[in-house]
């Protein structure tokens, strides 16, 4: 599933391609995804430019020239490729984004749980999308101050409420583990007894492995852009996550072994050892 670094990558990538570009045409080829796609998307978008691109949360905000912005959300298999003149179809490309320079966006979503809609910009923060988001967890409004103050009336385990998207945004299963692991905090840990200290360290912590992901994103992908065409995917060395039985790295003597549990039908990876 794309998670934050990913979705990250890809808005990146997208804006490289994307800013300045004019957009000629959208073609849907399917009524839609998770939800239908907006009938009258051609009207707000075909003859518009394109301003910026931006992510909040796990969504792409491609924002236009006349004030509205088109949200895309890859869902569990969605990615975005972006394809030349001569671009052939692909089976599950379900949404296409035609430019004037014959530059074509095109959404591909086996699963098709992602998601296609238009906001007017000034309602977007206030839309049933965005209104019960949490924080930005690589912005810099997320403090220890502020972690503490959501997690002191919450019994759940630390790793939920990590999930938790109304506390933080866009922190998936993944990176919950790794941060986690980097803070040296047990997954199983109740939210409201994490101290002041134990926050600052979970807070660089995330910070840290998100903004780690992207680097590897953008370094081992050139431009973001594989060969193929396909945005924002790569592979990362995990420290806990997916491994089961092998090893913690931070213990060479003890041969601790990574466990995995299971947290609200989700797999957490941990080190009994180092994290508490
Ligand atoms: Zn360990």
């Amino acid at each position: 599933m794309p998670e934050l670094p990913e979705v990250e990558t890809t808005c990146r990538g997208l804006a490289k391609v994307l800013i300045g570009k004019k957009i000629t045409e959208i073609k849907t080829l399917r009524s839609g995804l998770r939800i239908p796609f907006p009938e009258d998307l051609s009207k707000y978008m075909n003859g518009t430019k394109v301003i910026s691109v931006s992510r909040r949360a796990k969504y792409i905000c491609i924002n236009l020239s006349n004030g509205y912005v088109l949200i895309i959300h890859l869902g569990m298999s969605g990615r975005i490729i972006i394809g030349k003149k001569e671009y052939v179809l692909n089976l599950h490309d379900h949404f296409i984004i035609n430019l004037s320079n014959s530059q074509k966006i095109i959404l591909n979503d086996p699963r098709r749980f992602g998601l296609v809609t238009i906001l007017n910009t000034d309602e977007m923060e206030s839309s049933k999308f965005f209104r019960n988001i949490g924080q930005e967890p690589l912005s810099d409004d997320l403090t220890p101050e502020l972690l503490c103050s959501k997690l002191k009336h919450k019994k759940i385990a630390i790793k939920l409420a990590l999930l938790d998207q109304k506390i933080i945004s866009g922190i998936g299963n993944i990176y919950a583990c790794e941060a986690l692991f980097r803070a040296g905090i047990s997954p199983k840990r109740k939210s409201n007894s994490i101290s002041y200290k134990r926050a600052s360290k979970l807070v660089n912590s995330i910070k840290l492995v998100l903004t780690e992901a992207i680097k590897a994103g953008g370094s081992s992908i050139k431009d973001f852009v594989h060969p193929d065409g396909e945005l924002g995917y790569f592979a990362t060395k995990w420290r806990v996550y997916g491994r089961e039985g092998e090893p913690c790295l931070c213990n060479h003597q003890k041969n601790v072994l990574i466990k995995r549990i299971i947290q609200s039908g989700r797999s957490t990876f941990f080190c009994p050892a180092c994290q508490r």
